[in-house]
């Protein structure tokens, strides 16, 4: 159990420095772009003029490598599997009750259904609720209880709620969270959500966010239920 949290904490920090080395080499690209735009418009030579096209188009080169560093391993739909739901979700409970039971908070599930299957990238997956459950848990320093939901949301759907009791989130930054590199905290990365919400919407489901400041937070998420597979 102890080997996934670092396994999944190492990941993230790959993903983190990936992402990180990608945003710092954009803007100065962006800039390097424009100059040498400019130069090769105004450029009455035609030898460098021929040097600044294959300079603008390498630079294209380089931006690209940057956009899908930026994208954090997109998943391939081939490695997609059917998965139970509530199995990935026990994992990833057993994986941080220690932790929360240091802080004095206790990991509540309440599960509709006993299976419900899934098609997805089960570590991706798994990350996806990790990132949302620490982030709960780090917002009750006082402790208290976290509810982990699972409820059919319609026929098609199921919803998975992560509910807690915590400092909230300000009005007015409830919009700027799961941007890339926003945080509240001293050591905080700000790319938990960006990469939560990212790997959710290429799990074709909608992660949502409610919060009130000093009453706690509720994280929904909504998945596509995999169909002709038993459910009960
Ligand atoms: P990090 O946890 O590294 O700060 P995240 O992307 O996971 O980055 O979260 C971004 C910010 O969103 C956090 O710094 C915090 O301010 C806010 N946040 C996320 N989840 C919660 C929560 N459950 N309760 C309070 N604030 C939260
Ligand atoms: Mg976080």
């Amino acid at each position: 159990a102890e080997e996934l949290i670092r396994r999944s904490e190492k990941l993230t920090a790959v993903g983190e420095l990936a992402a990180g080395v990608a945003h710092e080499i954009r803007n100065p690209l962006t800039s390097l772009k424009g100059f040498t735009s400019i130069l090769h418009s105004s450029s009455e030579d035609k030898k460098n003029k021929e040097f600044l096209e294959i300079m603008l188009s390498e630079i294209d080169r380089i931006n690209f490598i940057v956009s899908e560093f930026m994208m954090l391993a997109k998943p391939d739909k081939k490695n997609f599997q059917t998965q139970n739901l509530i199995s990935i979700l026990q994992h990833v409970i057993a994986l941080l009750g220690t932790q929360a039971i240091m802080k004095n908070i206790r990991l509540i599930p309440e599960y509709e259904v006993n299976q419900i299957q899934v098609d997805c990238e089960e570590n991706q997956l798994k990350q996806v609720f990790v990132n949302v459950i620490k982030n709960a848990i780090e917002a009750m320093e006082g402790g208290g209880k976290v509810q982990v939901k699972v409820n059919l949301h319609d026929q098609n759907r199921v919803k998975i709620s992560i509910i807690d009791h915590g400092t909230g989130i300000p009005k007015d930054k409830l919009d700027k969270v799961g941007q890339p590199f926003f945080t509240l905290k001293e050591s905080g990365t700000g790319l938990g959500l960006m990469v939560s919400f990212k790997i959710i919407q290429n799990h074709n489901g909608i992660m949502q966010i409610e919060s009130k400041e000093n009453k706690g937070t509720k994280v929904e998420i909504i998945l596509p239920i995999k169909k002709n597979e038993q459910n009960t």
